[in-house]
């Protein structure tokens, strides 16, 4: 009965500035999965942070996606603009009485006494669980409790994955004491709404998968299937980020035509067997997720993105 229900699939970018070599794959991905069973694709532009986003980057976005040939059937509204519909999921889960303010600071949540995971975030330990008088004058964040439960799934690449959120993670904000919502709670009512079956981003939001399925349980929305794709890394072993300008589109779109970039990149992710061009459309014809590994996939410096 899954097999039969069409896929959804979704972009959802940041625009606050161009795409990078990672983001471009990543899209990519997204797109063939999708595209190559006939589903649908939703673009969704994440800018639940004004101060770095901007409509003139959203426009962008969309123009460097077109000129990939990654398509999308429609767009939905951007974060910012719905803060009232998380009003809404946040209500819900304050009737269900699952969630309490926070008081702590930023030097407290980042003090000794919280243990830290490899990753680099820390569990939070649960200080405003009950507190009984709360500090005069600040406002509060407000905090989801979470379960003592391993949250497990097969992710398409990476494999089984298991995540305790309360071991690892601790009680998780949704609500930033600025009145922000945070991405977890916007990505999964956004997900939910959209009716999004199958989340494709990047490796390093592996983790984040167990707290959406958290709150996608308590706001009854179903669990889409997910896969994190590799991260790139450059010749010298280095995580392509925003930082990387000679990697982004504005540069790589004057130096390369689209076939290039996206031969170039199936290419070093094991999707075809020669550096050549080809259209998204003619990879989507022989695209499955066996193809994929999960391992970081390195850039190699001969390769003609430099
Ligand atoms: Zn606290």
């Amino acid at each position: 009965m899954e097999d039969r229900k069409k896929t959804v699939g979704r972009f959802a970018p940041t625009p606050s500035g161009r795409m990078h070599l990672g983001n471009v794959f990543a899209a990519l991905m997204a797109w063939l999965s999708v595209r190559s069973r006939g589903g649908e694709l939703v673009l969704r532009m994440e800018d639940l942070d004004t101060q770095r986003t901007s409509e003139d980057f959203a426009a962008v976005l969309r123009s460097d996606l077109q000129w990939l040939g990654l398509d999308w059937d429609r767009e939905t509204e951007p974060q910012s603009r719905r803060s009232e519909v998380y009003d809404r999921y946040f209500a819900k889960l304050e009737e269900m009485g699952l969630l309490y303010p926070c008081y702590c600071t930023r030097s407290q949540l980042h003090s000794v006494n919280a243990p830290h995971l490899s990753d680099g975030t820390y569990v939070y330990p649960g200080t405003c669980r009950d507190l009984k008088e709360p500090p005069a004058g600040r406002k509060p964040a407000w905090r989801v409790r979470v379960p003592d439960r391993v949250w497990r799934f097969h992710d398409l690449v990476q494999g089984d994955y298991a995540l305790n959120l309360a071991t690892e993670c601790g009680d998780m904000v949704v609500r930033r004491a600025d009145g922000v919502y945070v991405y977890q709670l916007a990505v999964t009512v956004d997900d939910g709404e959209a009716g999004v079956t199958e989340v494709v981003r990047g490796m390093d939001l592996l983790s984040s998968a167990p707290r959406q399925m958290y709150l996608q349980e308590l706001l009854g929305f179903d669990h889409p299937t997910y896969a994190h794709v590799p991260m790139l890394l450059a010749p010298d072993g280095r995580r392509l980020s925003k930082r990387d300008r000679d990697l982004d589109l504005g540069v790589l779109r004057q130096r390369m035509t689209p076939e290039a970039l996206i031969g170039s990149l199936a290419f070093a992710a094991g999707l075809i067997g020669k550096n050549e061009p080809i259209s998204a459309r003619e990879l989507a014809g022989e695209f499955t997720w066996e193809k994929l590994r999960g391992d970081a996939i390195y850039l190699d410096g001969d390769s003609s993105f430099w």
